[in-house]
């Protein structure tokens, strides 16, 4: 039976991660990112040696972007020290094991191309970028030396399992909750603010292919399309039947001080090396995380 250790097993990647390689027959081991802490490298040894993994899914982070403004030295210790003390234990305790770390599209930030590719030049513009990119960077050394070691470039993603701080999930949460008639606006920052939204499933499906390639190497795992903030408010408000004009508040407190720009993804790579495709449209998903949190309230109320 192979056997896997993921990091940040709780969240919505380990999560659907533990359930795809369980249901391929695998022993799944895992931290739960919040509880444990990456940076210490005698806890990372001995869970190393007590799950001896094939596979090593490192997923753990400190993963919001606007609160990495406020909490920089955390999200380079998680981010970045997590990610070499991880890479060095492991070359350690579990030579032979083949890792993938969950890299971003936020290492490209301002990007000089459009689509990114797996070449484009990093340019992060905030420290979750920053983290990110030297994580990647410490990711292609030790590859360099011989170890398989994958940096899969994820776009965002989402699915029901989204935490409640990003942008899809709040809309969806509150599409809900306004049909439900628990609240009455939604607050948001920038709706123009545009995005290359992928399922979460779909991306995770990505990160176990791109282990079982014969070398190691670097994918982008995102759907190629960008959709904007205001798509996501009409395909949410429409599938729980309101009307978003009598609801949406722009709060200009939630803008960001630095976006990036055009981060879209060209997944050609995956799809054409790992034979990846995406199973769900945009609109599909937005109006499944909608009906989720729908169903979800009205349990938590019972
Ligand atoms: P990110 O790409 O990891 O930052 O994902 P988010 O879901 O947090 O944000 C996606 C985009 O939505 C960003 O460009 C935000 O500026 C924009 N946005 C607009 N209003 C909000 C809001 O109220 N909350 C969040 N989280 N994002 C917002």
């Amino acid at each position: 039976m192979p056997s896997a250790f993921i990091t940040g097993i709780t969240g919505q990647d380990g999560s659907y991660l533990q359930e795809l390689l369980t249901g391929k027959g695998y022993e799944v081991h895992g931290w739960p990112s919040v509880d444990c802490d990456i940076t210490q490298p005698d806890v990372l040894r001995v869970a190393l040696q007590q799950s001896q993994p094939d596979e090593i899914y490192h997923l753990a982070a400190q993963t919001h972007v606007g609160e990495s403004a406020q909490a920089e030295a955390r999200t380079m210790a998680v981010n970045l020290q997590g990610t070499i003390n991880l890479l060095e234990t492991a070359q350690r305790e579990s030579p032979s094991a083949k890792i993938f770390f969950a890299s971003s599209s936020e290492i490209f930030g301002r990007p000089e191309e459009v689509p990114q590719t797996e070449n484009t030049p990093l340019n992060p513009v905030n420290p979750y970028g920053e983290s990110k990119a030297r994580a990647t960077e410490a990711v292609r050394v030790v590859r360099a030396a011989g170890c398989f070691a994958v940096n899969g470039i994820l776009y965002n993603h989402e699915s029901p399992r989204r935490g409640a701080n990003f942008v899809t999930q709040k809309i969806c949460q509150a599409a809900a909750a306004i049909a439900r008639g628990e609240q009455s606006e939604l607050k948001l920052g920038d709706t123009a603010a545009a995005r290359d939204w992928s399922d979460a499933r779909d991306v995770v499906r990505g990160m176990w292919l791109a282990l079982q390639a014969d070398v190691p190497d670097d994918y982008i795992f995102a759907s190629g399309q960008t959709h904007t903030v205001q798509d996501v408010i009409e395909i949410a408000f429409e599938t729980a039947q309101l009307d978003w004009r009598e609801h949406l508040k722009i709060d200009e407190s939630l803008f960001r001080a630095t976006e990036p720009r055009q981060l879209i993804g060209d997944p050609t790579k995956a799809r054409t090396v790992l034979d990846w495709q995406s199973q769900t449209s945009f609109r599909e998903l937005i109006a499944e995380m909608t009906r989720e949190a729908t169903g979800s309230q009205a349990t938590r109320s019972q």
